[in-house]
């Protein structure tokens, strides 16, 4: 799949479900509704979606939400979608979670080909913890985050910097993720979704910043690589461990974009930054031979946009993007 600005599209994240066991202030509201059940692609269309995809070129699969992991019977996706790495269709299948329930899953995981798995983790103080998720058990995710390492699953954490939150905390995620062998990623707060554009603006912590004030304390050193991302990534020379930068509103990441996103109900964005988006639903559901959909995809492919603008500041007081992250799953 090539889009119209020659950049090949090989990486797909799905967003499994819509629902969570969280409620984190910057991705949710409390009193969040969630779609009706009847809406939500069962995981065998889901399967079948994925493996269209993969026919199609893509090389790499991550599965998000909402929560994934909350999803019933969601190993049964895993261990199917796991079936393409033993062919050599798949190069990847890793999955984003809140951590809550990898204690129980992680063994699962790496049976089924998991190899690395991005846990969402801000702050290493329970207090804190419990005011940021509202409703997580810091105790259940470090127990998961121990229980993926020693099932074999590398593990990256997922770090939203947050000003005033978890700012004073940075050096000691860093320390303990390089005690603990993770390599870790912080993000900047996104505008997604209606959740109070005072909170936002007071939240909102460029990485430039917070890098600076790593530098102060560690040795980095810039690595080449890049994932087709947003992200860009540093070697902490004290740990040996990597930090990742997710910089979407200070860093032009577009032109290297090599990913779509579908969600749960089957719609595919081209962008995490734009609200086109095409309905793969309708056309799975129109025959059982693939054709259809397969068309469908390309079509969209072909409507990918050349990127995003988002924008967070004191003249925009509106989301970029009026979904909430828990649909696209980041
Ligand atoms: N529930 C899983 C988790 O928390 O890892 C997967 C879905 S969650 C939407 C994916 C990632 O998006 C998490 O790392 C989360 O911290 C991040 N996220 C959610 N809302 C965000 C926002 N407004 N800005 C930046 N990152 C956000
Ligand atoms: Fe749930 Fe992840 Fe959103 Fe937190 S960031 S509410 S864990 S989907």
């Amino acid at each position: 799949m090539i889009d119209p600005f020659g950049r090949t599209v090989s990486y797909l994240r799905v967003s499994v479900t819509d629902r969570c066991d969280f409620r984190c202030s910057y991705c949710m509201s409390e009193d969040m509704h969630f779609l009706p059940k009847s809406d939500i692609l069962s995981l065998e269309e889901l399967n079948r979606l994925c493996g269209t995809f993969i026919k199609l070129g893509v090389r790499k699969l991550r599965l998000t939400g909402g929560e994934p992991l909350v999803r019933r019977n969601i190993m049964w996706l895993f261990r199917s979608l796991g079936e393409y790495l033993k062919t050599g269709e798949l190069d990847e299948l890793t999955v984003t979670t809140n951590g809550s329930q990898l204690a129980k899953y992680a063994e699962e995981l790496f049976e089924a080909g998991v190899r690395r798995v991005n846990v969402s983790l801000d702050t290493l103080d329970p207090d804190k913890f419990q005011t940021i998720t509202r409703w997580g058990k810091f105790d259940q995710v470090m127990k998961g985050i121990a229980a993926a390492k020693a099932a074999g699953l590398k593990v990256k954490i997922n770090a939203v910097a947050l000003k005033g939150i978890n700012d004073d905390e940075i050096n000691d995620l860093v320390s303990w993720c390089g005690e603990n062998g993770h390599d870790i990623t912080f993000i900047e707060v996104m505008p997604m979704g209606e959740m109070g554009e005072a909170a936002r603006l007071n939240q909102y912590w460029p990485l430039s910043i917070v890098r600076g004030e790593l530098q102060k304390r560690w040795t980095l050193t810039d690595l080449d690589e890049s994932t087709g991302g947003p992200a860009r990534y540093v070697r902490v020379e004290e740990t040996g461990g990597k930090i990742g930068f997710i910089t979407p509103m200070t860093h032009n990441f577009c032109e290297s974009c090599n990913r779509v996103r579908l969600t749960c109900t089957g719609t595919l964005y081209m962008c995490l930054g734009q609200d086109d988006a095409a309905d793969l639903r309708t056309p799975l559901r129109a025959d059982d031979t693939d054709a259809t959909v397969k068309a469908a995809i390309l079509e969209a492919i072909e409507r990918k946009p050349m990127g995003h603008d988002f924008i967070i500041d004191r003249r925009s007081q509106k989301a970029a993007v009026g979904r909430h992250m828990s649909v696209t799953g980041g």
